[in-house]
């Protein structure tokens, strides 16, 4: 999808949810520098559906074996506004300007913000800079998204048809950032840091796999807002939020409808709940 229809539906859901547009605001500069960026200082990668096939079948996501090529001057147009948005939340300045200073002088590649198993972006940088785990989610999640998009285009239709029964996405390996409920009944998992979307079954917890009914639990908003959900587990303590299409079909994509109801984040986040692509909540609060 084109980022300027990204940015439309975000304005609409503003229109919408207008007590949300100030708090809200700084989301709309970083899908402004997601629009503007080129797509074509990345050549996307070119693997058959049998190479990403062999992969998924091993159960790795395609990034672990091939990596964009990307110039660290060429990211800085994404990665600018993601530290601008961290900055007016005022925390961890300090740490902040320690991880552009190491940025400007090279010593920060690009890959430092990818996906890793268990965690997003390299431990080493978050241990030089001394940013949290959070602030360097966020970076990645705020930054990468055009260029892994443009990467995986071409592999994308393999997925369909392909073995892959895992809670991270298969080009990425990133964390699930929102669930849609389909047409036919199925969930869809959304990736925020390539775009890509799997199905993964519905009573299954996405972070660590648990299918016990005893810990899978469906919260929502008091003034409830039909069709919108959280699903939680209590052995891990992972959330996840969900919009079902067949009761709101005119609802904008997965990173619009995530990014755009922070009050269910405050409510899975108040019932103790955790997400690993972190929300303006634990941005704002110290773990
Ligand atoms: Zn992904
Ligand atoms: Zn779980």
């Amino acid at each position: 999808m084109s980022y300027a229809r990204l940015r439309d539906e975000w304005n609409d859901l503003l229109e919408r949810r207008p007590t949300f547009r100030e708090p809200l605001a700084p989301y709309g500069k970083i899908l402004d520098a997601w629009a503007q960026w080129c797509g074509d200082r990345v050549a996307p990668l070119r693997w058959s559906a049998e190479d990403c096939r062999e992969r998924w079948r091993r159960g790795d996501p395609l990034l672990a074996a091939a990596v964009p090529s990307i110039r660290p001057e060429e990211m800085e147009d994404l990665l600018a506004p993601a530290i601008e948005f961290l900055v007016t939340i005022g925390r961890e300045e300090t740490a902040l300007a320690r991880f552009a200073e190491a940025w400007d002088r090279g010593d920060v590649s690009p890959a430092a913000l990818f996906p890793e198993k268990g965690r997003i972006g390299s431990a080493a940088v978050q241990e030089r800079s001394g940013l949290s785990q959070e602030f360097v989610a966020f970076l990645a999640h705020a930054s990468l998204r055009p260029i892994l998009e443009s990467y995986f285009a071409d592999c994308r239709p393999h997925l369909t048809d392909s073995p892959w029964n895992l809670g991270v996405c298969p080009f990425c390996g990133g964390p699930p950032g929102f669930a849609d409920l389909l047409e036919g009944g199925q969930r869809r998992l959304a990736c925020h840091l390539c775009g890509a979307g799997w199905t993964f079954p519905r009573l299954e917890c996405a972070y660590c796999g648990g299918r016990n009914a005893k810990d899978l639990a469906v919260l929502r908003a008091e003034e409830q807002e039909e069709g919108y959900s959280i699903s939680t587990c209590k052995a891990c303590n992972g959330y996840v939020k969900e919009v079902d299409r067949r009761l709101r079909w005119n609802a904008g994509s997965a990173l619009v409808e995530d990014w755009g109801s922070p009050h269910l984040d405050l409510i899975a986040h108040r019932a103790g709940y955790w997400r690993a692509i972190p929300t303006l909540i634990q941005l704002e609060e110290p773990a």
